[in-house]
């Protein structure tokens, strides 16, 4: 298995958001299927405040994908 964990020790399971297919923080988002940029955004609920680096958001590994449904409303 590949449990990724913080050098604190502080364990972070990785999931893949059911909407735009990216990994993200099981404990950074609400939804239990849905990253936090898609439980926003669908939802209204709290978004993680991303920080990215090497395409990858720090605080939730949010990879910046955007699902189709989420792209159709925006635009
Ligand atoms: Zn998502
Ligand atoms: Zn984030």
């Amino acid at each position: 298995m590949g449990d990724i964990k913080e050098k604190s020790g502080e364990e972070q399971s990785l999931i893949v958001c059911d909407e735009c297919g990216s990994e993200y923080y099981q404990n950074t988002s609400i939804m239990m299927k849905l990253c936090p940029e898609c439980s926003n955004i669908l939802y209204g609920y709290d978004n993680c405040n991303h920080e990215f680096e090497k395409g990858r958001c720090l605080k939730c590994f949010w990879n910046g994908n955007t699902s189709q449904y989420t792209i159709n409303k925006e635009n």
